[in-house]
């Protein structure tokens, strides 16, 4: 037999619920005749916190749902039972909340470390003129175009040559002009300014060695580049 108890926390275990409560208030009454002598303490103790230890096919467990002294010391036992187990369970959801945080408060100092390094470390704001650079395409730099950037963490504004489209462009540093060693690149929307379209990007060139370069644009959309000889210092 299946023993339940009332106050069972699943509804579908009312009915059975209802019939143990029924079998309990007969037990009680003295109107059941139970088989054997009274099972010890210990055991009454195991049945009443569902031990796996103790079979249901244990004649004990008979007796005991068949005897009002052993139904009665069972009763008595299980709410002690029953608040053990809640203060466990509170106290596993407590331990689970605190490891959540302290997985949050960890991940949250790890994210924000990168942002930090970047805000302590500010970007070299550098403005490169390409208002009057010629529009020859694709690996054909201005002979009157030369840009100079220092080897650091440039934030770099470029205003782009006239009659340029608006929309997204990719900034690039590059070994040559055909777009071979990237060393730095970024990519920014262009905003408007009356005719002028200027687009920001930050460049980290802080690893690149004083040389000659090259810097383009790439409108993301037509694919179109332009290069301009550079120079780092
Ligand atoms: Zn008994």
């Amino acid at each position: 037999m299946t023993l339940r108890w009332p106050g069972s926390s699943h509804p579908e275990d009312d009915f059975e619920a209802w019939i143990a409560q029924r079998h309990q208030e007969r037990v009680l009454d003295g109107s059941s005749t139970p088989a054997g002598p009274c099972p010890d303490e210990a055991f009454l103790q195991g049945l009443a916190r569902h031990s796996k230890q103790i079979s249901l096919t244990d004649p004990r467990v008979g007796h005991a749902a068949n005897c009002p002294i052993c139904m009665r010391r069972l009763l008595a036992l299980r709410p002690q039972y029953q608040a053990r187990r809640r203060r466990l369970v509170l106290t596993a959801a407590a331990v689970c909340c605190c490891l959540v945080v302290a997985a949050f408060v960890v991940l949250a100092r790890r994210g924000s470390e990168t942002p930090h390094l970047a805000a302590n470390m500010a970007a070299i704001p550098q403005t490169v003129d390409l208002w009057n650079a010629g529009t020859l395409r694709n690996g054909q730099p201005s002979p009157l175009q030369s840009v100079t950037l220092p080897a650091a963490l440039v934030k770099v504004t470029i205003i782009l040559p006239r009659f340029s489209e608006s929309g997204q462009y990719d900034v690039a540093v590059t070994r040559d002009q055909a777009g071979h060693d990237l060393l730095a690149h970024g990519s920014a929307t262009a905003t408007g300014n009356g005719d002028r379209e200027e687009v920001s990007v930050n460049l980290d060139l802080r690893n690149s060695r004083p040389g000659s370069y090259f810097l383009s644009t790439t409108h993301e959309q037509n694919q179109a580049s332009y290069y301009y000889p550079l120079q780092i210092k």
